[in-house]
This record gives structure tokens, sequence and C-alpha cells, in this order.
């Protein structure tokens, strides 16, 4: 069964806007097989949270086993690349926030994790310049760049490969850029990994 890790707080203009420090390390945290959303299926709102947020985020496929992997190795271990939403119910994680809880019951609710068809991860020669972009209705929401992350692609995996055994299969959600913000039912959503589509679905 693989792993979906998480990077919180990659990209600085994101951290400001939540009024997050800045992190000196990479913030991780993890969700289940049973958030994956995928094959352009709508996400039902649910009814524990009335302020569901989009977070645009890049995603890595891992395409081999490995266990403390160096830097200078890591882009090995990337296979394919897509794009997904890391959703979060911004009400239940801020109250976990401010109790200092966890906040898997924001994060990592069913669905919470909606990945884009993957593509093979050598069709980008620099993995750290990928535009990408998030459609709400046709409208552009989230601007991204993969330059602007605090923590690069093959630092995020020789640091997750300290402590988890990567696996062949694992995705990795790299952080989402400044712009997030509320779905509300009948929304459209169309992520781009530059100017390709990788999702289309709609809120019910
Ligand atoms: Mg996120």
């Amino acid at each position: 069964m693989s792993k979906i890790f998480c990077i919180g707080r990659n990209y600085v203009e994101h951290a400001k806007e939540l009024n997050n420090a800045v992190p000196s390390k990479p913030v991780v945290f993890m969700k289940p097989h049973t958030s994956l959303l995928r094959e352009n299926k709508s996400f039902f709102m649910p009814s524990f949270s009335n302020n569901i947020h989009y977070e645009l985020e890049v995603v890595l496929k891992i395409g081999k086993n490995g266990k403390a992997i160096a830097e200078e190795f890591a882009h090995r271990y990337i296979s394919e690349i897509t794009v997904g939403i890391d959703f979060t119910a911004r009400d239940l994680q801020d109250e976990c926030k401010t109790k200092g809880l966890p906040w898997e019951i924001a994060k990592a609710f069913d669905h919470s994790a909606v990945v884009g068809n993957f593509v093979a991860a050598d069709k980008f020669a620099d993995k750290q310049n990928i535009n990408f972009h998030l459609l709400i209705n046709g409208e552009k929401k989230q601007v991204g760049n993969t330059s602007n992350v605090i923590f690069n692609f093959n630092f995020i995996i020789h640091y997750l490969s300290q402590y988890f055994t990567l696996q062949q299969g694992d995705l990795i959600y790299t952080g989402t850029p400044s712009g997030v913000g509320p779905i509300k039912i009948g929304d459209r959503l169309e992520g781009f990994l530059e100017e390709d589509k990788m999702f289309d679905f709609k809120i019910e």
C-alpha cells in the first residue's frame, strides 16, 4: 500500500498568507490511501466543515524503493509527476492549530487528496522550473512555479527518506503557492502542469 506524504508551507508567500512562520525544516504530514480522489471524479462537500480550501500542488510519484537517499541521487527516484489538490478543512485546521493538536481530521479525510493524470518525470528537464496553475470556473485562481519552493524536490526526498522508507508508488504533495481559498458546490476545478490539463472535476 503506497504512502501519501505532504509538505506544508513550502512556498514563502503561502506561509505568509496564513500567518505561519517560514519553516527551517520541511513541515511533513501524511494522508491515508482512502484520501485519494482520482480520474476526475466529483468531490462531495463534507458536512463536517464550512470552509474547505483548495491547495494546488505539484505531486511526485516515487518510482523505486529507497532509504536514506542522498540529495544528489534523489532525482532518480521521481518516476512521474502531476498536479493535485490538498483539500483542507480550514476551520478544523485552525482549531487544531490553536490547540496544538494533530490536524489529520482537517487534512486527511476521505477524498482530500485529488491527484491528476501522471506524466513521465523526464518530460521536464528542469523540475525546479515548472509552471502550474488552477482554474476555478474558468478563472485563474492559483499560479505557481516550482522554482519558488523553500525546499526543492531532491531535498524533500532526501529528508523524507531519513525517516520513512520510500516505496514505489508513494506520492509526495510538494506544497501550495499563495492564492488558496474556499470551494463551493457547483465549482469546476481544472489543474494544469505547464499548458497540459491534468485534472478537471466538479464540487457537488
Ligand atoms: Mg498543502
